[in-house]
């Protein structure tokens, strides 16, 4: 049974006139934050949408072009089918204004509230929503299963009702948060610029830099974090002929970032960020805390209020702000898996655009992890397993819904797999690896040694990539669920030759800095 709070207070006088306060019913909040979840796992907001499309009509690099078009094709084919944006669907953070005159139809807390509807958004069987919390996060790490929990930030404001952003954070983007004290006079624009090449390309740019200055450590890391939730303006903010202090700092890190040439997925080109925010907050004499958060390709947030009056009424979106774009496959070219051999890569040239069809297998983290462990006690490699002469794709794909052979399968950042690449090559017979982003000098010097590749498929386009494949099926490590590892039949998957036969490799702009692996 639920249990009205405060009952007797639900008349309040504001001087003239006697007021109801809202009551907010436990369901209502549950219900609300289930289909927020749900929402923006397959929709990216208007101002994204918007502002991805002129990063792709100015580009004139055609690699980012090429990887652009493919986040927003994906973007329009999740819009339609309903099903994730990306692969890795996030940690949930939730930011609560809670009215103080807020009244509860409640039983459970408010967190308690907030992971239930997560529980739900991920278990909905319309479009299952990938698990990828684990609990005890230094030992076991065990999946939660069901997304939880939540990371919930609250604050009581004055007023009668919930002020709810919703938003689910890809980890690729969140292991490049940043931290720093600054000395008071030190540059925050010489920082950022120093940083920024640091973080690689695995938060899959384009995307939003966050930017949290003043107050003390975790207010600096909190505002970096929420000032990402509002909606990007850039460019009204450039087109106002007066701009505030904040503004054009704002400005001027946008420029510089961008002249950086990092580019989409870290290919090179004119766009690296889609906006840059600021929030600050008053702090010590002494000290300039600074915090700094990307926000990637997978940028998945939603704000709506809650008034008593029942669940969030989330917008509509306008299909129309999509451009017709399809894949131009016209520079790709096609390679048979099933039948490559070391000479045949030897012929790829780093930019080269390849569509693969064959078999391949996945794995990530984890496998690699236990894979090493086989190896090393002994024990080899898992029985119905073959890797001879395979790519293997790093991917923890979303579970099918329907008849879909599998769930959205987009590629993770290949920097965690560095430290196995060696003993991949050197003991299982791979070809070489298909993931996302740059990679380290020792794996670009292993891939050299064993006249190996690495491949890149695009961060963000994961719906778009499972439409490649064919048929999946798990061959080891069930229990592991999204860390399990697959064999895929693909059929024309899209990728971008990254590190070839002889480690030449196209991050070199991040490649010819020292790169720190945190994702
Ligand atoms: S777009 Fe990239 S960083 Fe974002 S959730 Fe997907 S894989 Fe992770």
């Amino acid at each position: 049974m639920f249990r009205r709070y405060n009952i007797t207070c639900l008349l309040s006088i504001d001087n003239t006139k006697a007021q109801i306060n809202m009551i907010i019913k436990q369901e209502h909040l549950v219900e609300s934050i289930h289909s927020s979840l749900q929402y923006i796992s397959y929709y990216h907001s208007p101002d994204f949408i918007k502002a991805m499309v002129l990063a792709y009509e100015k580009e004139t690099n055609l690699s980012a072009k090429n990887a652009i078009s493919q986040i927003l094709i994906n973007s329009k084919l999740c819009a339609l089918g309903k099903r994730p944006l990306c692969q890795d669907t996030g940690i949930v953070n939730v930011f609560i204004e809670v009215g103080m005159n807020v009244q509860w139809e409640a039983e459970l807390s408010l967190e308690d509230m907030v992971n239930e509807g997560v529980r739900r958004a991920y278990n909905d069987s319309d479009n299952r929503l990938r698990a990828s919390i684990v609990s005890d996060p230094l030992f076991s790490r065990k999946n939660t299963k069901d997304n939880t929990p939540a990371v919930i930030h609250t604050k009581l404001v004055q007023g009668d009702t919930l002020d709810i952003t919703v938003a689910a954070k890809g980890c690729g983007s969140e292991n490049k948060a940043k931290f720093t004290v600054l000395n008071p006079d030190d540059d925050l624009t010489d920082w950022v610029l120093k940083t920024i090449p640091k973080m690689g390309a695995g938060w899959c740019p384009p995307g939003m830099i966050g930017i949290g200055v003043g107050g003390t450590a975790e207010k600096a890391m909190l505002m970096a974090k929420s000032v990402l939730m509002e909606p990007i303006d850039i460019n009204q903010i450039k087109d106002k002929s007066e701009h505030t202090e904040i503004e054009t700092l704002r400005i001027d890190l946008f420029n510089k970032i961008n002249e950086l040439g990092i580019g989409a997925q870290g290919l090179g080109g004119l766009t690296t960020v889609l906006d840059v925010k600021i929030k600050d907050y008053p702090t010590h004499a002494a000290s300039l805390p600074v915090a700094m958060i990307p926000n990637c390709a997978a940028t998945r947030h939603v704000h709506f209020t809650l008034d008593g009056t029942g669940v969030a009424e989330l917008p509509e979106v306008d299909m129309n702000l999509y451009p017709d774009l399809e894949m131009d496959i016209s520079k790709y070219t096609k390679v048979d898996l099933n039948t490559l051999t070391h000479s045949q890569m030897q012929t790829w040239n780093i930019g080269d655009t390849l569509l693969l069809s064959g078999t391949i297998i996945t794995g990530r983290d984890a496998a690699h992890k236990r894979l090493k462990r086989m190896i090393d006690s002994g024990e080899g490699l898992p029985k119905g397993v073959n890797f001879d002469n395979r790519f293997i794709y790093y991917v923890g794909p979303v579970d099918p819904v329907g008849d879909e052979v599998i769930g959205p399968a987009g590629p993770t950042t290949a920097t965690r797999m560095d430290k196995f690449t060696d003993m991949m090559l050197e003991n299982t017979g791979i070809l070489g690896m298909i993931g996302k982003a740059e990679r380290g000098e020792s794996a670009i010097q292993s891939i050299k040694k064993h006249k190996a590749s690495y491949l890149i498929a695009v961060g963000g386009a994961a719906y778009l990539i499972s439409k490649s494949i064919k048929k999946a099926k798990i061959v080891a490590f069930e229990e592991m669920g999204m860390e399990a590892i697959y064999e895929l039949e693909v059929k024309d998957m899209p990728v971008t030759v990254a590190v070839d036969t002889d480690g030449e490799n196209i991050h070199k702009v991040l490649n010819n800095i020292p790169l720190t692996y945190t994702s």
